[in-house]
């Protein structure tokens, strides 16, 4: 017998080899994990018009004819020759044809290969003298025809209607060895406790998980496989939400320091100060925030807001009180430059309230400081000692926050800006460096998460959303720029810049890439390059447009005679800050730059963005990006220039983005054409790729179930003590992780 936690029982090191390194399958839990694709019915033959050029297939077919035919296959500088056997193989679906090459050995090919034989045959299309054809396929047939003298009607059509499973496979491994493998493994399984209990099982009519393993790998019929379907997504579901709730009720069980608002701090102050009227949204959320800091155990809140919605004076009263409690907060941000954004708005937001022992500080007041890994020697010190010494209230920062050397007085906030780009390990980190008690952490995004997505990513966060943008935005006109199609247009592209710049506005070129690459290193910027979200086929034609050639091109070109300014990541900092200063003040008209701009960038008077090679980028990272241009009184303008051809897949994910400005739409978007396991990435905790049967969008229901059932389950035995099972497969799920999951709760 042999449990799921046991090595794969195949006799050869070879076999059991080849299955770790082709698909990372080491145990009988492993394997049994490893679904089949698709189901081929054995009356079913598979529709071989379909297939496409290119393709590793594995195709249910019948043998129509195979011929063997001698040839000469060189001939040698001495006029020998040397024949060589070829067998032609042709298997149709009833309708089209494909032929299957063999050379050598091609006489067992075609005694194996009779005409009426049916069989999966595996391989890579390929086109000979236009005809599709697989070169040495690999092949299996199916038993002989049950259909005899004996055979009765009803098992003859039973077995016509038997399903095949098609295994995920690869040349080194085909889907028939894989099915041979499950089946040894499914013939000794001990499969143990059911790990989902018997009232969740009753109450949402599921099977058990032995007969869901079984079905599902060797269905009856196309019923069971939804039945079986159904329970697997359970498991995974039900396990992962069990984990999240137990780092749920982990985290609430932790203290903190309670940061109860001051009637007559810093915090009251500013908000006397500021230059507009908080949203509605705004509002809520920050009273809603307010509260949570008022208990005695963490805040974990995840604040999602559309582009511009104001996310960050929300964190700013935060922080303020905070500070107004007697402790500091850090604010980590994703670059350097939207850092120093975050530094100067933020200070010019507190004015005197951050100049606390200076000349015109104000009565009560802090001190803000700004910790890159750019901050000069001297800056850098008094930045540590002030972070130290807890003279300085806030601390803003990227990564360089989250180095040993920085130690806080008394941590009590932790700010996380566009959340996206971190990891679980950073806030993590981050959080660490509070002494004694666990900070507060707050977390915002711009990049909307849907429902499930929150609940599975991001399980152990609380969500509040500003749905409203600030009033007086107006609104972003977005067009889609088919260069290669209309070079007319693109004239008119840089015209309508120059007519922006002529109102006194300014503009963004955005290019995928920097341009400065070594040759062969791979292109790639800022994380600007979403290559998941590209069509292979249409992108790999040309390199994409780089920052270090397009801005000369324009210079000297469409845009001459105005002042363009470079910005992008391998800039050093210093020169990057001068840029931003400088476009910010107005003294460049057109700042070409790399996604450096995607997050938080904040200059009102920038009306229009250029988007070069747009299919390029992802459509929530295109939705960030012309955020930067709808944030003043002006209407922005934004033109997403491609080459991909009309009706391919990139020009329609770039006419979605023109079509709509609703973030979560689009989020929701990009979200369905990648896969699961790009969706959970780096943000996912000490999970691997254990989704392999749930979908986070289209299982939203059963995710909602689940957590509810989990959560009580847990909320009932905290430890799982009556649940050893589960808890079991809790272990297999996080792995080593385990324990640093559940501890950094
Ligand atoms: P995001 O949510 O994208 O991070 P920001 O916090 O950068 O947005 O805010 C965008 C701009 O809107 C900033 O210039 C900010 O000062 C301004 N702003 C924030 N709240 C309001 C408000 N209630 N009314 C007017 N402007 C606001
Ligand atoms: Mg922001």
């Amino acid at each position: 017998m042999a449990t799921l936690r046991d090595p794969l029982p195949l006799g050869g090191k070879k076999t059991s080899e080849a299955f770790e390194k082709v698909f990372g399958i080491r145990t009988v839990g492993d394997l049994l994990r490893h679904y089949p694709r698709r189901y081929y019915t054995r009356g079913e033959l598979t529709p071989l018009a379909e297939l496409r050029e290119g393709d590793h297939v594995t195709v249910l077919a019948r043998v129509e004819s195979a011929t063997l035919a001698q040839y000469s296959r060189s001939r040698f500088p001495n006029g020998g020759r040397k024949t060589t056997d070829r067998a032609e193989v042709t298997v149709t679906d009833g309708t089209a044809t494909l032929t299957l090459t063999f050379f050598g050995g091609a006489g067992r090919h075609v005694r194996a290969l009779q005409r009426g034989k049916i069989g999966l045959f595996a391989g890579t299309v390929s086109t000979f003298r236009g005809r599709r054809q697989l070169v040495h396929p690999e092949y299996e047939l199916l038993p002989v025809d049950a259909v005899d003298a004996e055979t009765t009607a009803e098992a003859a059509a039973e077995y016509a209607t038997e399903l095949i499973p098609v295994y995920p496979a690869s040349a080194r491994l085909s889907s028939w060895r894989i099915s041979q493998a499950v089946q040894v493994v499914l013939n000794i399984l001990d499969i143990g406790e059911d790990p989902l209990p018997e009232e969740v099982r009753q109450q949402h009519d599921l099977w058990p998980r032995e007969m869901a393993i079984r079905a599902i790998h060797r269905p009856q019929d196309r019923s069971d496989l939804q039945r079986a379907r159904k329970r697997l997504k359970w498991d995974e579901a039900f396990v992962m939400q069990a984990a999240l709730a137990q780092r749920r009720m982990a985290a609430a069980a932790m203290p903190a320091m309670p940061r109860p608002p001051e009637p007559d701090g810093i915090a009251a102050e500013f908000d006397r100060r500021l230059p507009f009227t908080l949203t509605e949204g705004q509002r809520f959320v920050g009273e809603v925030i307010a509260r949570d800091l008022s208990c005695a155990y963490p805040m974990n809140r995840l604040l999602q807001g559309e582009v511009g919605s104001g996310k960050t004076v929300v964190a700013v009263r935060a922080m303020l009180q905070v500070v107004d409690a007697g402790g500091q907060a850090a604010l980590l941000a994703p670059t350097e430059v939207l850092a120093q954004q975050h530094y100067r708005s933020i200070t010019a937001l507190l004015g005197p309230l951050a100049s606390a022992g200076q000349l015109g500080g104000a009565e009560h007041a802090t001190r803000v400081a700004l910790l890159t890994g750019s901050t000069g020697v001297r800056a850098r010190r008094s930045a540590l000692s002030d972070a130290f010494t807890g003279d300085a209230g806030i601390l803003i920062g990227t990564h360089a926050l989250l180095e040993d050397r920085v130690q806080f007085a008394d941590l009590g906030l932790v700010v996380i800006d566009e959340q996206h780009r971190f990891g679980v390990e950073q806030r993590d980190a981050l959080r660490d460096k509070a002494v004694g008690s666990r900070p507060h952490v707050l977390v915002m995004t711009a990049t909307p998460i849907p429902r499930t997505v929150a609940m599975t990513v991001f399980g152990d966060l609380e969500v509040s959303t500003l749905a409203e943008l600030p009033a007086g935005r107006s609104p972003i006109a977005t067009h889609v720029v088919p260069a290669a199609e209309r070079p007319r247009y693109l004239e008119r592209v840089w015209q309508r810049v120059r007519e922006e710049i002529a109102a006194g506005r300014q503009a963004y070129v955005v290019c995928p890439r920097i341009g400065d690459e070594a040759p062969g290193e791979a292109v790639g910027d800022d994380g600007g390059i979403a290559a998941d979200d590209a069509d292979a086929d249409f992108t790999a034609r040309r390199p994409p447009l780089a920052v270090l050639e397009v801005a000369p091109a324009l210079e000297g070109g469409p845009l001459s005679g105005l002042r363009l300014g470079i910005l992008h990541g391998r800039l050093n900092p210093d020169e990057k800050d001068r840029v931003m200063t400088a476009f910010t003040a107005g003294e460049i008209d057109v700042l070409v730059a790399t996604t450096v701009i995607e997050v938080g960038v904040d200059v009102p008077n920038a009306t229009a963005m250029v988007v070069m090679d747009a299919e390029r980028f992802g459509v929530s990272q295109l939705h960030q990006l012309r955020g930067r241009v709808g944030r003043g009184v002006a209407a922005g303008l934004c033109l997403l220039v491609t080459d991909a051809p009309e009706d391919s897949p990139s020009r329609e994910r770039l006419d979605a983005v023109a079509a709509t400005s609703d973030g979560f739409r689009l989020s929701r978007l990009d979200l369905e054409q990648r896969r699961e396991g790009d969706v959970l990435g780096a943000t996912q905790a000490g999970r691997r790729s254990s989704l392999k049967m749930l979908r986070l969008l289209a299982d939203e229901e059963l995710i909602a179930f689940a957590r509810q059932e989990a959560s009580a389950v847990v909320e009932a035995d905290p430890q799982l003590a009556g649940h050893p099972a589960l808890r079991e497969a809790i272990d297999d799920l996080l792995g080593p992780q385990r324990v640093e999951f559940l501890d950094k709760a």
